[in-house]
């Protein structure tokens, strides 16, 4: 016997033990320690099985500041074993905090998601990407015995979509009885900027992430990617998520991307690609401005409408892709600065797949952030690097007010200290959402796979769950999954980075 089959050998011995002890156990009740201790024992010996999965050679992950780095490399799905594999607790958690939002924000089981993803969604999925998905099944089983299958973790990949796009469009064509209000999420506050704009000429991108903390205090994976095809990516991410999804990454062909999403977009293709696909797609394939809008308008499904702020580092020129489902637009430009907050502004767009936002109200959050940009970026045109990006994403200025304040109208978003919430995105008072983390970049450190990132509030303030649910006994729902989230440190990290011994 070689030394893998004598280590098979060996587990399948252990788990035949451990099999026999527990049937044994069923027959004449064992008492529970005894029970806890077999279930352990199974678990431990399927844990060092997968362990030793040639698959996850290539692959590791470490904390820092907040973050959980993770490298994947191989096929597709390798990269998805590894994903699934390395991440599995946090996916179980991730795939918990979520389906629970899904489900209570649209009354709908979760059949009905998985149903969505296996009839809509999963037939158009590329290949590629098909196998990495039910790599992150077979990852996750291996560790952790999930009973979750592929079509819950696409169903999960499309929580972006499928909620607050899909189940809207559903109801109404089903005039669908007492249906929920549903509006399309308003996420994130960014810039691309270059030429005159920058301190050194360059392309500077920044983001900071908008979403209910429930969700986003679990944003905070940094994935170091090398596809077998494909450029190397780095960006963060959700556990269990093959997308960005908030988004933020570059690529190592010199593309870098981010977004904020277009308040109260209607709209949905169920003849469409799925959003999360084609945006994963781009950023691992697209090697310009060009390419990457291509690639998105291929299959455009309406899900998770954005402006995509994009940059090429080899030419300098950065760009807006303003994709709605029924007009887009696209503006570009080497000397000038593009931001982002959650607005539309082509006429088209603003007529067509937005009918109901207000571009003239100066007190919603979208628009307010607009001025607060504008002002922010004119002040230091020609002075912006990254280290001032950082400053600006934790920016507390409320030009409504014209104050300083923590609340759905600063760039750096605190909406559980809003007593207005933000009504275009049916956010109630104090709902407990708002910036839940940063990052920043340029065209120099995107040569060299570099980027920082920042967990929890951009501006360093923390969340605490328990005060805030005892103040609003409102969201009580969330009391399982909200957590404290408490900021770390701006942190850099880098394409094959290794653990700091
Ligand atoms: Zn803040």
């Amino acid at each position: 016997m070689n030394d893998a089959m004598r280590r098979a050998a060996a587990i399948a011995l252990l788990i035949l033990g451990g099999a026999a002890l527990w049937s044994a156990g069923s027959e004449a009740p064992a008492s529970a320690s005894a029970n806890d201790a077999m279930v352990a024992t199974i678990a431990a010996a399927r844990e060092r099985a997968a362990a030793n999965d040639p698959r996850l050679k290539p692959a590791w992950r470490f904390e820092e500041g907040g973050w959980i780095y993770v490298h994947l490399e191989g096929d597709p799905g390798t990269v998805g074993y590894q994903h699934g594999y390395l991440l599995a607790p946090e996916i179980e958690d991730g795939f918990a905090a979520v389906s629970a939002g899904m489900t209570h924000s649209t009354e709908r089981d979760w059949e009905f998601f998985r149903k969505a993803a296996r009839e809509m969604l999963w037939p158009k999925i590329d290949a590629e990407y098909q196998q990495e998905l039910q790599g992150i099944v077979d990852g996750l089983r291996a560790r952790t015995g999930s009973k979750l299958d592929v079509y819950d973790i696409v169903a999960f990949n499309a929580f972006e979509e499928l909620p607050d796009y899909y189940v809207p469009w559903l109801n109404k064509r089903e005039k669908t009885a007492n249906a929920p209000n549903l509006k399309s999420p308003g996420n994130c506050s960014a810039f691309v900027a270059t030429g005159s704009w920058t301190k050194d000429g360059q392309i500077v991108m920044a983001h900071n992430n908008w979403t209910n903390y429930k969700n986003g205090e679990r944003w905070r994976i940094v994935f170091d990617i090398a596809p077998k095809n494909g450029y190397r990516m780095l960006m963060d991410g959700f556990p269990g998520v093959i997308a960005s999804d908030d988004d933020f990454g570059i690529n190592s062909d010199g593309l870098m991307v981010t977004e904020t999403t277009i308040s109260q977009f209607e709209g949905w293709d169920p003849n469409g690609k799925a959003e999360f696909a084609r945006a994963r797609k781009a950023l691992q394939y697209a090697g310009s401005i060009d390419e990457y809008t291509k690639i998105m308008l291929d299959g455009n499904n309406g899900g998770y409408a954005n402006d995509w702020l994009l940059g090429d580092r080899k030419t300098g020129e950065i760009a807006q892709l303003e994709l709605g489902l029924k007009a887009y637009k696209l503006w570009r430009t080497k000397d000038g600065v593009l931001a982002g907050s959650n607005w539309a502004r082509d006429t088209k767009v603003l007529k067509e797949d937005t009918p109901q936002f207000d571009a003239n109200n100066k007190e919603n959050s979208p628009n307010a952030r607009r001025a607060r940009w504008e002002e922010l970026l004119n002040e230091n045109k020609g002075k912006i690097d990254v280290a001032l990006a950082e400053k600006m994403l934790g920016d507390h200025t409320d030009t409504a007010e014209k104050k300083e304040d923590t609340n759905e109208r600063t760039l750096c978003g605190h909406v559980d200290g809003s007593p207005r919430g933000v009504r275009e995105w049916d956010w109630q008072p104090y709902y407990p959402g708002g910036a839940v983390q940063g990052k920043a970049t340029d065209a120099a450190m995107t040569k060299e796979m570099r980027m920082m990132a920042r967990m929890g509030h951009p501006c360093g303030g923390d969340f605490l769950a328990k005060p805030f649910l005892a103040a609003h006994p409102e969201y009580a729902w969330q009391e399982p999954y909200l957590r404290d989230m408490k900021a770390g440190p701006w942190t850099e990290f880098r394409s094959g980075q290794a653990k700091k011994e």
